[in-house]
């Protein structure tokens, strides 16, 4: 565990005193420089250098698969160049011999960018058209940059459930685009397996604001233009926010502290503006206008393992009619997280993210989504060291997101779940496919690294007498490793 940058630096107070010291001493500023850069350090990984270039390479052979990447020699060869640029400015002690960087477009409009690790970095085309300067984009690309060079996708899954590589590259793509089976779960790409890789907690973004501060100072831009970018970003709210902020939270004063490290790795003639990034936006506005990612990835496959275990279902909403749940039951091993029975008669649905039993005509797809009217989910969701209340209440904060119309109609119970102290909380939601009241039950535990199980169950509201007992046993059943 690296140690929190405040406490390294005796809090934020401090540090900002010693950055007056050195504008106070201009004689000494190249040795106080030095001193008073923060140090960034990456943290404790438990994969190697190779394994992060096999994931991260895996991984984006599916990105390019599923996403439109933009095929256009401009474009590229201007991101590839800044890309470059950036790496060149990587200090020596953060050098791996084994990574290998990349940098491709992908021609979707939601302002967003993310690395994998071992050096692929896609850049949205919204994210570059959002941009106001060269800086601004060079800024983002720093800061993703960063990730790659502290290994923080590995570092965070070395902290997560052991999962089995092939796993882990789904699991990646699984956070990138999102999907996820079911209506309550549609914000699925903020809650499942894939969070450990792509969502960073607040510690490993301010070490990558912070390091990707010093790279743009080497580069020879103004690292404040990162801090505008995530101005930028922040204001583009929207129901949600952009992804880029779910994956990248801000640790709090983001703007502040990168000014201020700005300050003490100041640069004498930043990069301004230049003719090639005018270009390339006047270019890019010639284009035909990029599509969301929703639209351009929606009769993509959203299953990765069982060859789309949804079948023929995927392309048509769920029937709703359903026979009820068998009174035998099966027991399925999720990899090795954990174990459940489920009535026989239905079927797992595998995900990048979670998996759902359901009865045949209880799942489906709506709107590019999957989604599914009878049946439980279960998932983990990584989580940051927060109490079992804290991190269900943003478990339940996050379906809301994804569907406006659900209710809390209770307050948690305490319950057993997967033999240890779980919480139960029971909601009321208008499903979007059918257009019926639904009773959802969201079952929680915490797992030992942290990280929360949850298991939800779906239920139209005027069957959920019927489906109580069912949930409850299935939850019983429940094992789990870890
Ligand atoms: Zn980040």
């Amino acid at each position: 565990m690296p140690v929190p940058i405040l406490q390294k630096h005796g809090g934020m107070k401090g540090f900002i005193n010693s950055v007056r010291t050195t504008t106070l001493l201009p004689v000494v500023l190249s040795a106080a420089l030095v001193t008073a850069q923060t140090n960034i350090t990456p943290p404790a990984n438990s994969y190697t250098p190779a394994q992060d270039v096999q994931l991260g390479r895996e991984a984006a052979a599916q990105v390019r698969q599923e996403l439109p990447i933009l095929h256009d020699d401009e474009v590229t060869s201007y991101v590839q160049n800044l890309g470059r640029r950036l790496v060149t400015a990587t200090p020596p002690e953060l050098q791996h011999r084994e990574f290998s960087y990349t940098f491709e477009v992908v021609n979707v409009r939601e302002i967003n960018a993310f690395a994998l690790p071992g050096g692929p970095m896609f850049l949205n085309r919204g994210m570059i058209e959002a941009a106001s300067t060269e800086g601004e984009v060079a800024g983002v690309m720093a800061h993703e940059l960063s990730h790659v060079l502290l290994r923080h996708g590995t570092a965070q899954a070395s902290k997560a459930t052991k999962y089995e590589v092939g796993q882990v590259a789904g699991a990646i793509l699984g956070s990138i685009i999102g999907g996820g089976w079911g209506q309550v779960i549609s914000q699925g790409t903020q809650f499942g397996l894939g969070t450990a890789f792509l969502r960073y907690s607040r510690e490993y973004e301010k070490e990558a604001d912070i390091e990707g501060t010093h790279l743009m100072a080497r580069a020879g831009y103004d690292p404040r233009d990162m801090a505008n970018m995530f101005k930028t970003i922040e204001k583009q709210g929207g129901a949600g926010g952009p992804q880029w902020l779910s994956d990248h939270p801000n640790p709090g004063n983001r703007y502040d502290y990168i000014v201020q490290e700005a300050q003490v790795v100041r640069v004498a003639n930043p990069v301004r503006d230049t003719r090639a990034f005018s270009q390339v936006k006047d270019h890019l506005k010639q284009l035909a206008p990029a599509p969301t990612t929703e639209q351009a990835t929606k009769n993509g496959r959203r299953t990765t393992r069982g060859g789309g275990a949804g079948g023929g279902g995927e392309s048509r909403p769920p029937t709703g009619r359903v026979s009820p749940p068998s009174g035998s039951y099966e027991t399925y091993n999720e990899g090795n997280l954990f174990r459940v029975s489920v009535p026989s008669n239905w079927r797992e649905l595998q995900d990048t993210n979670s998996v759902t039993f359901a009865p045949e005509g209880g799942y489906g797809s709506s709107n590019g989504q999957s989604v599914f009217t009878h049946g439980m989910e279960f998932g983990i969701a990584r989580n940051e060291s927060h109490d079992l209340q804290t991190a269900t209440d943003e478990l339940l904060d996050s379906l809301a997101r994804g569907n406006p119309s659900l209710r809390r109609s209770s307050g948690y119970e305490q319950v057993t779940f997967a033999d240890r102290r779980g919480l139960r909380a029971v909601l009321a939601n208008r499903s979007e496919a059918t257009g019926q009241d639904e009773t959802i039950e969201v079952f929680t535990t915490q797992l030992q690294d942290g990280s929360l199980l949850y298991a939800i169950g779906v239920a139209p509201q005027k069957e959920f007498r019927d489906y109580r007992g069912v949930f409850d046993r299935v939850v019983s059943s429940v094992r789990a490793q870890g």
